[in-house]
C-alpha cells in the first residue's frame, strides 16, 4: 500500500537484520490474530482497530500507518477495508455483516525495523464465488512465496501471480505495488504483481538479504479502482469485491523467511478445523 517512487536500488539486509526484522514480524502477526479473532459479525472496525492500537502501544513497537502522510494523515493503526474496499480503508462505525470479506493491513516497528502484512477475513457465511476469490488471493501470494528461491528475476514471479490470478477468472490491480522494507516501511524496489514494458523496465534481481513486502490485490471483476472522498478509501469501480493479502518475506541464501508468520501455535486438530470455516490464514 501507500505507493511511492525511489530510484536507487535494494538495499540488502545481513542475517541479524532479518532476525529483528522477525521480531517485528511477530507482533504484526500476532496484530492479526486480534483482528481474526475480534473479526465477526455485529462488531465495528473500529473497536478492532483501537486493540490493535493498545496491543502495539504495550509492547513498544511504533505502529507505522497512523499518521501516514497523505491530504488528510491516515488516522488508524490498521486499514480496514470491506467487500468492494480494496486498500486503504479507514476504520470507523461500519458494523461487520455476515457475509462480508474483510481485508486488515497493518504494519509496525520494533527496535528501528518494520515489518507489514494484510489478511482477508471471511465474516460468517461468505459466497462461494466470494471464498474462491479468497482462495485465490492466497494462492497467489503462496505462489510468491515459493518461486522466490527459485527464480532469477522478479518479472518471472510476478507474471505466474498474475497468468494464476487471470486464469481463475479474476483481475489484478495495477494501481498499487508492493515494496522493500527494512529500517523504513517503504523501500526501494516496487514490487509490482503484473508485469507490463515498465515493470519490466524496473524489474529487480532476486537475491539473498532482499526484504520484500509483498501485496497482491485481486478483484473479482475489472482492475479499475478509484478512491473515495475521504482521501484514502481505494474501491473497485465495478463495485465486485477485492481481495488483499501480505507478508514481509526475506530472501536468505537457504530460503524464504516469512518475517509476519505468525509463531507456531499447539492447537487440537478439531480446534483448527471449526477455525479454518470461518478463517482464512494468512498462509493458505
Ligand atoms: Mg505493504
Ligand atoms: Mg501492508
Amino acid at each position: 500500500m501507500f505507493q511511492r517512487h525511489n530510484a536507487k536500488p535494494p538495499e540488502l539486509k545481513t542475517a541479524s537484520d532479518i532476525a529483528m526484522m522477525r521480531e517485528a514480524g511477530k507482533l504484526v502477526a500476532h496484530a492479526h490474530k486480534i483482528c481474526r479473532e475480534m473479526a465477526k459479525p455485529g462488531v465495528k472496525t473500529i473497536e478492532i482497530d483501537r486493540v490493535v492500537e493498545e496491543y502495539y502501544a504495550k509492547h513498544n513497537a511504533i505502529p507505522l500507518f497512523k499518521g501516514y502522510p497523505g491530504k488528510v494523515p491516515f488516522p488508524a493503526v490498521t486499514c480496514m477495508s470491506v467487500n468492494a474496499e480494496v486498500v486503504h480503508g479507514i476504520p470507523g462505525q461500519r458494523v461487520l455483516r455476515d457475509g462480508d470479506i474483510l481485508k486488515v493491513d497493518t504494519a509496525c516497528k520494533l527496535n528501528g525495523w518494520c515489518a507489514d502484512s494484510a489478511a482477508t477475513i471471511a465474516i460468517g457465511t461468505v459466497r462461494p464465488e466470494t471464498l474462491r476469490l479468497v482462495k485465490v488471493g492466497h494462492e497467489v501470494l503462496q505462489m510468491a512465496i515459493d518461486l522466490l528461491p527459485r527464480k532469477r528475476w522478479w518479472s518471472e514471479v510476478a507474471s505466474l501471480m498474475q497468468d494464476h490470478a487471470e486464469r481463475a477468472g479474476f483481475s489484478v490491480v495495477t494501481n498499487y505495488v508492493g515494496h522493500g522494507i527494512g529500517r523504513v516501511m517503504h523501500e526501494n524496489p516496487q514490487v509490482p504483481n503484473y508485469v507490463s514494458r515498465d515493470t519490466r523496465k524496473h524489474d529487480f534481481r532476486l537475491e539473498p538479504g532482499l526484504v520484500l513486502a509483498i501485496e497482491p490485490m485481486v478483484n473479482m471483476g475489472t482492475p479499475d479502482v478509484t478512491t473515495l472522498r475521504d482521501h484514502w478509501t481505494v474501491v473497485t469501480k465495478d463495485g465486485l469485491p477485492s481481495v488483499h493479502v501480505e507478508h514481509t518475506l526475506a530472501l536468505t541464501a537457504s530460503g524464504v523467511v516469512i518475517i509476519t508468520a505468525g509463531e507456531p501455535e499447539v492447537v487440537p486438530m478439531a480446534v483448527n478445523a471449526a477455525e479454518s470455516t470461518s478463517v482464512v490464514p494468512a498462509t493458505a
